[in-house]
């Protein structure tokens, strides 16, 4: 089917908040949030961006560190309510649980036809060395960008960050130093920016254009993120696995999803499993894919019904389990579907 769209040229910059737009308290020294539009009225270079930009701000800005699922969901509401408005939008946002929003976002904005770039910076963009101008300017012009057919170059919620475009549901932070602070271990950049813009169109999700996009804001924070490390103490992991609102659990297990075989935890997890609860196995290293076959202290994992995470980060499976749980009461219809890829945040060789 061929794709009609009027171009508008306009793109929603929407502040959340973050270091980019802070400043440093004359008193205390610690940095703070500004009023964004005005920062960006003495800014000469935004003046000169091809593309009108209109702001939207929160009010107060979030540091990323409070974000939470009904934040996700007024954001994803922003996005909706000025879907046909705009060609694409660019979301500021504190790195430190940008990866989560990002994840977030993408399994609450179902086939997306348009860009949302989320970006953010460590140094605020008012400070001399800031990487934060460059993070914004080519987030703006990414989120226009279209083939001449008006279909936008990427249809999907990404993060941009210091000359990379990463699948959103695949980023995760790496360096709170550094400029380079996000990477997607297990799935390849969408593009790379240098001198110019190299999109890597054959990693980039191709929406069905025939449907419109599905909005789904509800979740259910009844998760728990739970480590495995050598000398883990039964007591304690019974409490976790026993908490009475508890629905879903993503298990962090070593290399290729393996764990200590001891019979008390397969028990565990074993009644886990009886109860309705789902247990996700994603590996605590950041590359590669949990396999629980290859080992038999992977295997007895699998007997006990804990299901493969694939090669999803953490901040993925975190927000695709919320969302899977607001939206399905029946376990096995959770499970079913952690098992699929919804929006590319996993890789499943059958
Ligand atoms: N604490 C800040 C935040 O995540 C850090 C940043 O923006 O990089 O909001």
């Amino acid at each position: 089917m061929s794709y009609q769209y009027r171009h508008t040229n306009q793109v929603l910059l929407i502040y959340t908040g973050g270091t980019i737009g802070m400043g440093a308290n004359s008193l205390t020294g610690a940095l703070e949030p500004l009023d964004f539009r005005e920062f960006l009225r003495e800014m000469p270079e935004f003046a000169a961006i091809p593309t009108k930009v209109d702001v939207y701000q929160f009010s107060p800005p979030v540091d990323s560190s409070d974000m939470n699922p009904s934040l996700w969901a007024t954001l994803a509401k922003v996005v909706v309510e000025n879907y046909d408005s705009y060609d694409g939008f660019v979301v500021l946002h504190g790195t430190d649980t940008m990866a989560f929003t990002a994840s977030a976002l993408s399994f609450m904005l179902r086939n997306l036809s348009k860009p949302v770039i989320l970006t953010g910076s460590q140094l605020p963009v008012g400070q001399l060395r800031t990487d934060g101008k460059e993070n914004l300017i080519t987030s703006i012009e990414l989120a226009a960008d279209h083939y001449p057919d008006g279909r936008a170059k990427v249809p999907e919620v990404c993060i941009y960050f210091s000359g990379k475009l990463l699948r959103g549901n695949r980023s995760t932070k790496i360096n709170a130093d550094g400029f380079n602070a996000f990477d997607s271990f297990n799935y390849p950049h969408l593009a790379d920016v240098g001198v110019s813009i190299r999109y890597h169109d054959h990693h980039i999700l191709t929406p069905d254009y025939a449907s419109p996009l599905r909005f789904c804001p509800q979740m259910d924070a009844n998760v728990v993120v739970f480590t495995l490390f050598p000398g883990i103490q039964e007591g304690l992991v019974r409490h976790i696995f026993e908490a009475k609102e508890l629905r879903g659990i993503i298990l962090r297990t070593y290399g290729s999803g393996n764990a200590p075989q001891q019979p008390w935890l397969i028990r565990l997890l074993e009644k886990a499993g009886q109860n309705g609860l789902v247990v996700v196995n994603i590996s605590q290293c950041a590359a590669g894919t949990v396999e629980m076959a290859r080992y038999g202290c992977g295997t007895q994992l699998e007997s006990a019904g804990v299901i493969s995470g694939y090669d999803g980060t953490v901040e993925s499976a975190v927000a695709k389990l919320m969302h899977l749980q607001a939206l399905y009461s029946d376990p096995s219809r959770i499970r079913e579907l952690m098992r699929q890829s919804l929006c590319g945040e996993v890789t499943i060789d059958y």
